[in-house]
């Protein structure tokens, strides 16, 4: 068995790794680590899901110099969901390194990623738009950056960014070392290649690999007008523990999600329509396990790791095999199975045929839970499911979580980062909506007010007497207050964080009880002082 040592990896990095439970390189870490580690240029052609992650991240983390205060190292991504896992995952990885990871993405205030640009800031992970942004603005300098990485290159072609890529790999010095990573290679990315890398070597993980390894695949035929009723059925049968429901549109996505509610189904919504702040809080709610079924759009669940996700459902086919591909990446993550169920009508049997030969794979009828091929996870995944309850997720794994999507950036590894076999088991409350799921609970109390619309209602802003100063974070705010009230994620607001105080808006109806339940509360040693903010 090749080792994270034998591919030429610092001891510090090999014990964070141990830490985290990576027994063995992946694939695509075994092909890339040593000619990163060797200064060439490398092409990846992995997607999400085959630890490309640590494939660039580790080699990245070793080339820097600690003493170092300047920016070294730049990683690009298309979407601020992926900057901020990545982020996530280069601070679980440094954790023995002292090295400052600094995320910069956008639909968060400026100033607070400037100034920890301006603090000290060795690896800069950001969205291409504010990264130009802070270039433009003269908040960071990419003289020294001698270590870049695209990272899933085709989805920033996709989203129209390449100019600016192009431009922004101009800042960087000439004598660089660059890695893109990409699950395609269309032509402008080949060109891109070519004019910005030197002499680069391409690793290919196959899609087909990726696929038929760790995801169980199935389709149903049904008449676009009872798709809504089939996967109602689909959901009562397979029992997830958290699924995914893909959609094609925006409005497709609300529209479902109504017909699931209707249905008894509670579930939450993630596509680009939404306010940053509302997509925050569905984020938070899923990734931390208190949301079972999320229904999105490919722009908004691109490149997520959730680890918990055991089903994908394709409620609309996918307009390209590589979208099928990446859409079925969000489970059987990195080894452990999921399984992925697409619906399609009669007209779209070619299309499903399309997919079949791109992943190399066939997709089977799908006949019932029962009746298909095992559905249940893999045994060595059971018992920390059947363990008794145990303790509540930390709150540095909310903190994480929160900063998943909200205005800050976290400080901790997130469940994913855990050692496999140390993994806590989430709390999950019981559904009673979804049939009858005999399996063991290991639960969180369900919330306890009725849920409302995010933006009904007044709200009411609080000051809490801890800031920036006492080591608080954004996310340490938003977890303190989820955690403790139960409030929706997205029910948290507004969240500034300030050198010696904070300020956080929450509705108006339950403010009092925040305070009540909040006030005394410790986090980062910082015993929570709060109150109501007068007008
Ligand atoms: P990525 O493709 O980078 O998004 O990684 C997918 C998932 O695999 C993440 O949850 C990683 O933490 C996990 N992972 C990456 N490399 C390894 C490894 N060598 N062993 C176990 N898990 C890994």
């Amino acid at each position: 068995m090749t080792t994270f040592a034998d591919l030429g990896l610092s001891k510090d990095l090999c014990d964070a790794l141990d830490h985290l439970g990576y027994k063995e390189p992946t694939p695509i870490q075994q092909e890339t680590i040593p000619l990163l580690l060797q200064g060439r240029d490398v092409i990846g052609q992995a997607q999400t899901g085959t630890g490309k992650t640590a494939a660039f991240g580790l080699p990245l983390l070793d080339y820097l110099d600690p003493s170092d205060s300047e920016v070294q190292a730049l990683v690009l991504t298309p979407t601020r969901e992926l900057c901020i896992q990545v982020t996530q995952a280069l601070r679980a990885y440094a954790a023995n390194k002292g090295i400052e990871v600094v995320a910069v993405f956008g639909g968060a205030p400026i100033r607070d990623q400037a100034s920890r640009l301006k603090n000290e800031a060795q690896v800069v992970v950001g969205t291409v738009g504010r990264v130009m942004d802070m270039i433009r603005r003269h908040y960071l300098f990419l003289d020294q950056a001698r270590y870049v990485v695209l990272d899933e290159a085709d989805e920033m072609l996709d989203l129209g960014f390449f100019e600016d890529v192009d431009e922004i790999l101009a800042r960087c010095p000439s004598g660089r070392q660059t890695a893109l990573f990409s699950a395609t290679m269309p032509p402008p990315i080949k060109k891109l290649a070519e004019k910005r890398m030197f002499d680069p070597e391409t690793i290919k993980v196959k899609a087909a690999q990726l696929t038929i390894d760790t995801v169980e695949q199935f389709h149903i035929e049904v008449p676009d007008k009872d798709k809504p009723e089939r996967l109602a059925e689909v959901l009562k049968a397979e029992r997830p523990t958290q699924a995914i429901i893909f959609a094609r549109t925006k409005i497709g996505v609300d529209r479902l999600a109504r017909t699931l509610d209707r249905q008894g189904l509670r579930v939450k919504t993630l596509h680009g329509n939404m306010s940053q702040g509302a997509r925050d809080g569905v984020m938070i709610a899923f990734k931390g396990g208190r949301e079972r079924l999320l229904v999105a759009t490919d722009v908004a669940a691109r490149g997520l790791d959730i680890s918990g996700v055991s089903h994908v459902v394709n409620y609309d086919i996918p307009n390209s095999p590589d979208v099928y591909v990446h859409r079925i990446g969000r489970t059987g993550r990195a080894g452990e199975s999921g399984r992925a169920i697409t619906l399609i009508t009669p007209k779209q049997r070619d299309d499903l045929a399309a997919i079949e030969r791109h992943a190399k794979t066939e997709i089977p009828e799908w006949t019932g839970a029962n009746g298909g091929p095992p559905r249940r996870a893999p045994e060595r995944e059971r018992p920390a499911a059947e363990e008794p309850a145990a303790e509540e997720p930390a709150a540095e794994e909310a903190a994480a979580d929160a900063d998943g999507g909200a205005t800050g950036v976290a400080e901790e590894s997130t469940a994913r980062e855990q050692p496999r076999g140390e993994r806590r088991p989430r709390r999950r409350t019981r559904r009673s909506d979804d049939g009858d799921d005999e399996r063991p609970q290991t639960r969180r109390p369900r919330h306890t007010k009725p849920r409302r619309a995010p933006d009904d209602g007044p709200t009411a802003k609080l000051v809490i007497g801890a800031g920036r100063a006492d080591g608080l974070e954004p996310a340490d705010v938003i977890a303190a207050i989820v955690d403790n009230c139960h409030l929706d994620g997205e029910d948290v607001r507004n969240v500034r964080v300030l050198q010696r105080f904070s300020f956080v808006d929450v509705p108006a109806d339950r403010a009092d009880e925040v305070v009540e339940k909040v006030k005394g509360n410790e986090t980062r040693g910082v015993e929570l002082r709060l109150e109501v903010a007068k007008r």
